[in-house]
């Protein structure tokens, strides 16, 4: 009977234990015992079971008592579906009583004894017997007398005897805590469904105290920052469970840490560890740490869990499993997060400059940052909102500080290990981050901190080295990210996979410059007005804008010419023959205006005009609703040179870099159409400039014309606007904004509520929505191919780099998504994957 609530069953070879059922642990565990590693007897509790103890059915002792055999303790531990799941805290130790305390005290000795039933009284007491914790902590020579006295004043019944009783009583607290409230929130935030099923391990537990070689420990096989293969781990002598044995010692796994070595001092131990690790990578697919006991020289191996490990670690680990043969290349592409492929991308410092040391700790976060020296996350926010680099130093940071971790580059504590808090937080963030940095003292008062004969202050500059532990004085030179060989390896296997293609939106030659490095397959977006945002570019601009006459607009469009001319050549050179699409501009005009007296009074100087005309023009200028009013295709078609200029300055770089490199087909691309007659308009005077620049350069070239589906109109009116355009492109920023009727620039104030109650499931700026947004691209899609079935579709919103709204394009049937430069990796893989 599957549902006898008796039932625990013993892990064997070839026993029926499945994950659904029993969770990952006992699997896991079944795999190991598979392989003939040294596993103690194990038992398997359903899902099922726990279940129905949970709801108050009481396993009968009797039908636990053949699970107590050989050292007479057992262990039990939770076994979720997913290990990331988490589960009710192990308990250890259950069996020990009266009777087997006297039979441990002849064979390791009194103190020894006393150590582990202690620990046993003490945490059934608390976790099961849910006494008050404060009552419990008893130490010393008479603690374990006074713990079971205790016990009986508290609860008026002896310590319970009787090992089955036990077992049942610690069965029926761990399914009801799997219950309760706080847990399932837990599991909820790790994607876990609230009514998950738990399964429960009941495992002989292998003595780690008494005489010869006895102890607890883990090992791993690799570095869980950078996956490289390095042995890691501790070993704690005489420790059993909770209970620390006379004579209790750390030792390091390998003489490498620098330290006492398990390695040295039990060379064939370390080397049966060894081989465990090796077979467990290869049979579990998946590099592990195992949980192992020493008893007397014998080891047991007591559990193996997948290593924890940052982003870069991930990407190593899928490729060397995959180059080792160990899985194929597609699941080591379906193994990485797409996500995590953003914190690879970090900075290093430049191996060939000098290194001013002055301080070492642990390699906690990846990248290198060089700031000015903040002791408060307040600072570190002012420091922030100054548009200042700031590196936070703490003596260790608490959640208070994420704020300020937020708004510097580089955090350092002198405090902490690989899991503290600092380190934790940095590597989710993409942080660089040394923390237990000991040779610090930091003196928050004074905002000074000391480094042996050193002394900084805040504002003092120094750089982070989060990749080899080092904190160096000054600013460092640095690298840019270093693309690494599994990196190269992960982005290759992708590439074969397929899917769609990927192209990064780059208005300046360095964007150029990393989508080339992250291999975009092109261009997709070039923001034009976006080339003339910086000081020295302004001016012309404002010019143009301002001008109200036909004739000082040639002018002004005559400065900016060669400009472009220039821009778009070096975007041509940089991108080598791959596409490049150019948009049309497309300004918020009220983004170029000034805004205050001050700004007003500059532009009047730089235009040599009086104030009150400058005024004027930019009060007649100005509109309600700009990001509605006079942008994208409807200046283009309401003052038309502007365009001309544009087309002229592409088709002139087009034959320059052509004649010096790889011929280059542009793409124009026109935004902000709502109807087919704007296509119209704008195609005939690009037509009529493309003419005149090959009959005045005495050459041939093509270009593709293409229209941004950015309004719903657009979307609707595919069908006719694709008749006369090459592509099309979502923009679906604006095609969110004007979907939903919600101000991209506006909707913070709101969208945190609005997140909050549910009312949108998530930031539809951030992921694509696909019920409103997305049935208008299926619709515009669907259209534009009945007229021209071989158009091509793009999308170069921001969703173009957020892995779930690539899959919807993937399914949408996009040809290539476009996104901004640092993202391209992040959706070749999501890419790939939505191809897998
Ligand atoms: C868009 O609207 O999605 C788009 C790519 O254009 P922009 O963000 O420049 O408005
Ligand atoms: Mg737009």
């Amino acid at each position: 009977n599957m549902h006898d609530i008796s039932e625990a069953t013993q892990i064997t070879p070839s026993g029926r234990i499945d994950r659904a059922r029993h969770g990952w642990r006992a699997k896991c565990l079944q795999r190991l015992i598979r392989m003939e590693l040294p596993v103690p007897r194990s038992f398997a509790i359903s899902s099922d079971i726990v279940r129905m103890i949970a709801q108050g059915r009481r396993v009968p002792p009797d039908a636990l008592r053949d699970i107590f055999h050989g050292s007479g303790l057992v262990s039990v531990r939770p076994s979720a579906v997913m290990p990331e799941w988490g589960g009710p805290g192990t308990v250890l130790n259950v069996g020990i009583n009266d009777a087997l305390h006297a039979r441990l005290t002849d064979h390791i000795g009194r103190e020894n004894a006393d150590a582990v039933y202690l620990s046993f009284v003490q945490s059934y007491a608390i976790h099961i017997a849910r006494l008050d914790p404060d009552m419990f902590t008893q130490d010393g020579p008479d603690a374990l007398a006074e713990a079971l006295r205790l016990y009986r004043d508290q609860t008026d019944e002896a310590f319970p005897q009787d090992p089955a009783e036990q077992l049942s009583e610690v069965l029926r607290s761990m399914a009801r805590a799997w219950d309760g409230p706080t847990a399932r929130l837990l599991r909820q935030a790790k994607g876990a469904p609230a009514h998950a099923p738990l399964g429960l391990v009941v495992q002989e537990m292998a003595l780690a105290l008494g005489p010869g070689l006895c102890g607890t420990g883990t090992i791993q096989f690799i570095d869980p920052v950078t996956g490289t293969p390095r042995v890691t781990g501790r070993f704690r002598g005489q420790h059993h469970g909770g209970a620390v044995g006379q004579g209790a010692e750390t030792l390091y796994l390998t003489r490498d840490d620098r330290g006492p070595a398990l390695e040295d001092t039990a060379p064939e131990i370390f080397a049966d560890l060894v081989r465990f690790g090796i077979a467990a990578r290869e049979r579990l697919r998946e590099e592990m740490q195992i949980e192992f006991v020493v008893t007397g020289g014998r080891i047991s191996v007591i559990d193996a869990t997948r290593v924890a490990r940052g982003s870069r670690a991930g990407v190593r680990i899928a490729v060397s499993l995959a180059r080792d043969g160990i899985i194929p290349p597609e699941e080591a592409l379906m193994r990485v997060e797409p996500r995590a492929l953003a914190d690879l991308l970090h900075h290093q410092v430049d191996p060939r400059a000098p290194r001013d040391v002055i301080a070492r700790g642990i390699d906690a976060s990846p990248g290198a940052a060089t700031g000015r020296i903040v002791f408060s996350a307040t600072a570190a926010q002012s420091a922030q909102s100054r548009g200042e680099a700031c590196v936070l130093v703490r003596r260790e940071t608490v959640p208070e500080d994420i704020r300020g971790m937020h708004a510097s580059v580089g955090v350092l504590t002198e405090r902490g290990g690989t899991t503290s808090h600092a380190a934790v937080i940095a590597r989710g963030l993409g942080l660089p981050c040394i923390v237990g940095a000991t040779g610090l003292t930091i003196d928050p008062r004074a905002r000074t901190l000391r480094i042996g004969t050193r002394t900084l202050a805040e504002g003092d500059e120094i750089t982070i080295d989060g990749s080899s532990g080092e904190v160096l004085a000054g600013a460092a030179t640095l690298l840019p990210p270093a693309l690494d060989d599994a990196f190269t390896q992960l982005m290759d296997w992708a590439a074969e996979a397929g899917g769609l293609g990927v192209r990064a939106n780059a208005d300046t030659p360095e964007d150029a410059e990393t989508a080339r490095r992250f291999q975009a397959q092109g261009i997709g977006l070039c923001r034009t007005e976006h080339m003339f945002f910086d000081a020295d570019r302004l001016p012309a601009m404002r010019e143009m804008i301002f001008a109200d006459t036909p004739e000082d607009r040639r002018l002004s469009l005559d400065r900016i010419l060669p400009m472009q001319r220039q821009d778009f050549t070096r975007l041509f050179e940089i991108m080598a023959g791959l596409p490049v699409t150019i948009r049309l501009f497309d300004p918020p005009l009220h983004e170029f205006l000034p805004h205050d007296r001050e700004g007003l009074r500059e532009l009047a100087e730089s235009m040599d005009l009086p104030l009150s005309d400058v005024t004027r023009r930019v009060e007649a200028l100005s509109e309600f609703n700009p990001m509605l009013g006079m942008r994208g295709v409807r200046l283009g078609i309401t003052i038309p040179e502007i365009y001309e200029m544009q087309a002229r300055a592409i088709f002139e770089a087009t034959v320059d870099a052509s004649r010096r490199g790889a011929p280059v087909v542009p793409e124009i691309m026109i935004p902000l159409v709502s109807a087919m007659r704007e296509v119209e308009l704008v195609k005939t005077r690009v037509d009529a400039v493309a003419a005149a620049v090959r009959n005045e350069r005495r050459t041939d070239f093509t270009y593709r014309l293409g229209v941004m589906v950015e309004t719903p109109r657009a979307a609707l009116r595919a069908g006719d606007i694709a008749a006369h355009s090459a592509f099309l492109s979502f923009g679906t920023n604006d095609l969110t904004q004007m979907t939903y009727g919600l101000s991209r620039d506006d909707a913070g104030r709101f969208m945190g509520t609005y997140v909050g109650q549910g009312v949108y499931a998530e930031d539809p700026f951030h992921v694509l929505d696909r019920d409103g947004v997305g049935e208008l691209i299926l619709t515009g899609v669907q259209r534009a191919r009945e007229t021209k079935p071989g158009i091509t579709i793009s999308v170069c919103g921001e969703h173009g780099g957020n892995p779930e709204s690539i899959a919807f394009c993937h399914d949408a049937g996009v040809d290539y998504v476009s996104c901004s430069p640092f993202r391209v990796p992040v959706a070749r893989l999501a890419a790939a994957q939505s191809a897998i």
